[in-house]
């Protein structure tokens, strides 16, 4: 990267030009398209001779801000923004892949992802092959000559398992595949797998990066030339970013750096009191000595993320009892929120898998996540300990 600002400099400095009024925080843009100065300036914006917005399809200056933020936070040259994080995964996937193609992919991937990839990308014969994110030797041998792309996540949704990303980008770039990682989890802030190899980025906007729940977005960033083919798939087909999505996002990302130290110090806290707690079996953290992969998420990590998982003792129904106990934290889907959220994945998010396929990427009966917000961790804990009781 050119620029030697620190993070949170560029998540507030990184803006659009002022316009002749001079307003100090970008204004919104809310224009479906853009006018030329003449006929000949019409024409060289269409020949791409010069960059000019045209449709707000295409690209609109509140996406253009946006995009330009979270590629100089992961240190990427190009993006995309669209509406929703599923739209980032599917035109990513769509426009880089041929029929026939063949995704080698992490099992333990957003369950919305894993459908695009079963019961989808098979009606233009796509295939894809899962591997076991504790077993990276065995990703080698499902590489076939049809393989395009390595994809993975890590942490984990909803086990907080950690996969290397060293390791898996290695693997990617001996076989010469296209290697591309959900941050979502981590968000720019905690980890820039480009470093680790990753070619492409995915985002759901959705999460940490608005963090107060209020708005579906998705971005993708990383290598120009793949970004281009990204682009003109996607502005023919039309999943583009509302530029009122993109403003509050923009916005919300001055704050990311502060929002998220405080999620994952209110996490870790949760997550250590919890360990020997005698009304749970286990509590998974990435940041807890205890977690099977705490070296490597040290190493690609600078703090443990909002999540925490744990297992209530007695199962199913202690864990029901315990959802039902619940009052300050919501039942609710999300994460990433300034509330927390508590789910009970077997019966909800992952209820379509079989008690073994949900094993098999690390969800238990019994297991809690908890999305730890930004109220008071004392007032979290308590909350849990009651609904314990
Ligand atoms: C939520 C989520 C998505 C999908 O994002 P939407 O904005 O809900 O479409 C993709 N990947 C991960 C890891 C997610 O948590």
């Amino acid at each position: 990267m050119k620029n030697e600002r620190k993070f949170e400099t560029e998540a507030i400095r990184t803006q659009l030009e002022r316009t002749q009024f001079l307003e100090h925080s970008t204004p919104m843009y809310l224009t479906s398209s853009f006018v030329f100065e003449d006929a000949e300036d019409m024409r060289a914006s269409f020949a791409e001779e010069k960059e000019h917005n045209i449709y707000s399809r295409y690209s609109n200056p509140n996406s253009s801000e946006f995009i330009d933020k979270v590629c100089k936070m992961e240190g990427a040259e190009n993006g995309f923004a669209f509406a929703s994080g599923m739209a980032a995964v599917f035109s990513t996937f769509a426009a880089l892949l041929e029929t026939g193609d063949h995704i080698v992919s992490s099992k333990s991937i957003f369950g919305s992802t894993h459908t695009l990839f079963t019961q989808f990308f098979p009606k233009w014969n796509i295939g894809t092959s899962y591997f076991d994110i504790n077993n990276l030797e065995a990703v080698e041998e499902l590489i076939t000559p049809n393989t395009k792309i390595v994809y993975a996540e890590s942490p984990t949704n909803p086990g907080v398992d950690i996969l290397d990303l060293e390791v898996l980008g290695n693997i990617a770039k001996k076989h010469g595949l296209i290697f591309i990682i959900d941050n979502c989890f981590a968000s720019p802030y905690l980890q820039q797998p480009i470093k680790f190899g990753a070619d492409l980025v995915i985002h759901s906007g959705t999460k940490l990066m608005d963090g107060q729940g209020r708005v579906l977005a998705g971005i993708t960033v990383g290598n120009g030339e793949l970004i281009d083919k990204i682009y003109r798939f996607s502005r023919i087909t039309g999943p583009s970013l509302s530029p009122f999505n993109a403003w509050v996002l923009s916005k919300s990302l001055e704050t990311l750096a502060l929002r998220v130290d405080r999620h994952c110090s209110n996490a870790l806290q949760l997550a250590t009191y919890l360990e020997g707690h005698k009304k749970i079996d286990w509590v998974k953290y990435p940041f807890l000595k205890s977690h099977p992969k705490y070296e490597i998420a040290k190493k690609q990590m600078k703090a443990g993320g909002c999540v925490v998982a744990f297992e209530v003792k007695g199962g199913v129904e202690e864990g029901k009892k315990f959802f039902d106990a619940v009052k300050l934290l919501s039942l609710s889907a999300n994460l990433g929120d300034s509330r927390s959220i508590v789910t009970h994945p077997a019966s909800t998010t992952h209820s379509k898998l079989t008690k073994e396929e949900r094993e098999s990427v690390g969800i238990s009966d019994g297991m809690v996540r908890v999305s730890v917000g930004l109220e008071h961790i004392e007032d979290i804990i308590a909350d849990i300990e009651q609904a314990l009781g």
